[in-house]
């Protein structure tokens, strides 16, 4: 973690706007835990939803910290590959400090997308709100309806990147330090001369 007031995020350069924490401890008996979230949409006012998602979140009962990245903006990336035909993505992370279980966090996550707006209609097609638990602690997990880490976070940089700008020590489970991964992924990059982007 960067040292930060606690439960003061990073201001959004867009709108202005902070992601407030509750300055609440977290409840007696039950251990608070370091969650990622990634945000993402490229549909209706981008940053707006954005810096509202992040209010919502901090809002939620069982959330006693939020601290939000700096948005970057990515290329769509379809199943056919990138797309920059496609509304453009704004893309962000925020280390949330919880007491809900992961799947209770993940329901919430669901929960915020759907006010949004969110329908699934195509797999990685446009959307108003995505919001993926990329960490949850150092928990690990295949399970498919919620997998730990989140399985593509490594090959995001979209995800590494605004997560580093977080914690510079920022590491995937089982994956390794997300300035490696992410220093791997632009070397990658450049040698295909691709552009970034993903759902
Ligand atoms: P991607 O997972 O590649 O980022 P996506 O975000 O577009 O794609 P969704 O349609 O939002 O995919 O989610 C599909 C399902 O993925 C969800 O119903 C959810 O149960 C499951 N899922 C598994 N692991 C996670 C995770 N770590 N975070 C969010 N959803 C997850
Ligand atoms: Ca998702
Ligand atoms: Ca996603």
């Amino acid at each position: 973690m960067t040292a930060r007031r606690p439960g003061v995020g990073p201001v959004d350069r867009t709108s202005g706007a902070r992601a407030h924490a509750p300055a609440e401890p977290a409840p007696a008996g039950r251990a608070a835990v370091a969650a990622v979230v990634a945000f993402g949409a490229n549909l209706g006012d981008r940053y707006a939803t954005l810096t509202a998602a992040a209010r919502e979140i901090a809002a939620l009962d069982g959330v006693h910290g939020i601290r939000m990245s700096t948005p970057v903006e990515s290329v769509a990336i379809t199943l056919s590959g990138p797309d920059p035909t496609k509304p453009g993505y704004v893309n962000a992370v925020a280390v949330v400090t919880t007491t809900l279980g992961a799947d209770e966090l993940l329901a919430a996550l669901q929960g915020i997308e759907n006010a949004h707006g969110r329908v699934r209609e195509e797999r990685w097609g446009d959307r108003t709100l995505d919001l993926d638990v990329i960490a949850y602690g150092g928990a690990v997990s295949d399970d498919p309806l919620l997998t730990l880490p989140h399985p593509r976070a490594h090959e995001r940089d979209f995800v590494l990147g605004p997560w580093l700008e977080l914690d510079p020590d920022a590491a995937v489970p089982g994956r390794g330090r997300a300035d490696e991964l992410l220093a791997a992924l632009r070397a990658a990059q450049d040698a295909r001369g691709a552009g970034e982007g993903a759902p």
